[in-house]
């Protein structure tokens, strides 16, 4: 297995590296923050251990630009604040799991391999098109723009087929199914709902309406 370290201090990650290669964890190493972020984005590796404070770019940036960007690879943060509001905020941020320095290198191997036998639990389906950063899970677009649960239905058959025409009635039939007493006049105002929200979330995408056809989401650039 392959893993990538962001750690600057170097006496600290040649110790912690050693071992690690002993064990069969091929390492990755990385001592700034911005460079690890480049490849940790476009990298592949099977975990991602981060120390939080790096030069340049901080170990919560880069988690933080891990997930918005969804890639789900699991990651360990390392701090030397040991605060638990610390471990909490890391967390939160989408980290899987969080080591105090100091730790013995051996925690640290066990917290890797555990990761790996773990399916992936709480992990965010996240898609990006364009300007759009969509989560399946809380949909929300662009991490703070919330859509209700009729918004999200019609919005998500749109985005799944960005710059084709879906019919007005199957945007319906996805949000109401077979309620009575709705017609298919809510699709439009829920669809200037959605174009309110995508302002709101600072998206330059439309939807735009084809006469007698249906509606069509155009992704920004
Ligand atoms: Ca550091």
């Amino acid at each position: 297995m392959k893993i990538l370290y962001v750690e600057d201090e170097k006496l600290l990650a040649e110790a912690v590296i050693y071992l690690l290669e002993k064990n069969d964890i091929k390492v990755e190493h990385i001592t700034d923050g911005e460079v690890g972020l480049e490849r940790a984005l476009h990298g592949d590796y099977d975990c991602i251990v981060l120390d939080i404070m790096l030069p340049h770019v901080s170990g919560l940036e880069i988690l933080k630009s891990l997930r918005a960007s969804g890639v789900a690879t699991p990651v360990i943060m390392l701090s030397a604040l040991s605060q638990v509001g610390d471990k909490v905020y890391a967390l939160d941020a989408g980290a899987d799991d969080y080591l105090a320095k100091p730790f013995k290198t051996a925690e640290l191997i066990a917290r890797i391999q555990a990761l790996r036998r773990r399916p992936p639990l709480r992990r965010d389906k996240m898609i990006r098109v364009g300007d759009i950063a969509y989560n399946y899970t809380n949909r929300t677009i662009n991490h703070h723009t919330t859509l209700t649960g009729k918004e999200a239905e019609i919005f998500e058959v749109l985005l799944a087929s960005p710059g084709q025409t879906q019919p007005k009635n199957r945007l319906y039939v996805r949000a109401w199914g077979n309620e009575p007493d709705t017609g298919e006049n809510y699709v439009e105002v829920y669809i200037s709902y959605l174009r309110k929200k995508l302002r709101q979330a600072g998206s330059k995408a439309k939807i735009q309406a084809q006469r007698n056809l249906g509606y069509v989401l155009k992704p920004s650039e």
